[in-house]
């Protein structure tokens, strides 16, 4: 789950870690949740630099997601899974050596098996805004959440010392739903490694420099990215971005709109609104009675009134993205279910 700097005191000692630190055996110990994250970011935690605190807002969302983990749980025990969740005050901590100078460490939510078959695995457990979770059921979290899947191969190597099924229970914040995905052992050992590529270097960085402060690894992210306009080491990295955030101007060339003009909009737009409301209602009505007379009658055109009415048989396919998202690995799904963003506007 999300940690929060600010945790309840029966949890402080697990949760106020830094996501880096030095150990008094010379390597560099990365809290599991971090390990994908940037690498100077890590190298500004284990050199002692204080992470700005989170904002109410992003800690509401953090305790949000703790809150939700054991209700998380219990569902999937209703739905039959076998689940032992983690003892919240006594965690047990796992510990990867991940390469010769860098330890992860951390502890997952539970483990537990699925319903009638198969063996005890991880499970990780996030929570969700709407869009975020239709995004990860369509991609796979290997895709839309790569930290996730890093996190659980970590645990699953910490706890079982070998490639296993890892298992990702993910719920809706808005609609309470939840869903699983297991991500296969195989997968699971490519995420190990791929974590092993990412912080090998910040372990080489430190082998090179020992733990100073001023010898930092190069930016993992560009300025203006999410990364960074989410990092708590934003002011001390780049500085200029911090303002720079806070009065982020529109990108491109959008003609200059006033707050006036804005609300007119939304006037104008309501007033359109409302003048459709009754005509598409009515439309609406008589293509529902057209429907069932032609339906009645077992034809799927007639002539009527000068006009010529038909019945339009349309079909739609579906995709089963928990199952493609089981077969594939995520390259060959990235070739398959493409993402395409627009912009658009919604006034409720
Ligand atoms: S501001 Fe960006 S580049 Fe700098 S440490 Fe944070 S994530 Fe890395």
């Amino acid at each position: 789950m999300k940690e929060t700097a600010d945790p309840p005191a029966d949890r402080a000692g697990d949760y106020d870690r830094p996501a880096a630190r030095f150990d008094w055996e010379g390597q560099i110990e990365v809290r599991a949740s971090a390990a994908m994250s940037c690498r100077r970011a890590l190298w500004y935690a284990a050199t002692g630099h204080e992470p700005a605190p989170p904002d109410d807002a992003a800690l509401t969302v953090m305790e949000t997601g703790r809150a939700l983990e054991p209700v998380v749980l219990r569902a999937m025990q209703r739905a039959g899974w076998e689940v032992t969740p983690v003892d919240s005050d006594h965690p047990t901590p796992v510990t990867v050596q991940l390469t010769p100078e860098v330890t992860v460490k951390g502890h997952p939510d539970a483990t537990g098996t699925a319903p009638l078959f198969g063996e005890e695995a991880v499970i990780e457990v996030k929570t969700r805004g709407p869009s975020a979770f239709k995004r990860w059921q369509a991609l796979g979290a290997e895709r839309s959440h790569p930290d996730s899947v890093a996190q659980a191969a970590l645990y699953t190597y910490g706890r079982f010392g070998e490639a296993r099924d890892a298992v990702l229970a993910v719920m809706d914040t808005a609609e309470r739903t939840w869903d699983t995905e297991v991500i296969p052992g195989e997968r699971v050992g490519d995420a190990l490694e791929r974590t092993r590529q990412w912080l090998a270097p910040l372990g080489v960085h430190y082998a090179t420099h020992g733990a100073d402060a001023e010898a930092l690894p190069e930016r993992d992210f560009e300025a203006g990215s999410w990364r960074c306009r989410s990092c708590p080491f934003l002011a001390t990295c780049l500085p200029g971005d911090v303002e720079e955030n806070a009065n982020a101007a529109p990108e491109g060339e959008e003609p200059e709109v006033t707050a006036e003009d804005a609300r007119e909009a939304v006037a104008a737009f309501v007033a359109a609104r409302e003048a459709l409301r009754e005509p598409e209602g009515a439309k609406r009505q008589a293509l529902d009675t057209l429907k069932a007379w032609m339906r009645h009658r077992g034809s799927a055109k007639a002539e009527l009134a000068n006009h010529t009415v038909s019945l339009v048989r349309s079909t739609r396919y579906a995709v089963d993205h928990k199952r493609l998202n089981a077969l594939l690995d995520p390259e060959a799904r990235a070739e398959i279910v493409t993402e395409q963003i627009s912009q658009s506007v919604r006034v409720t």
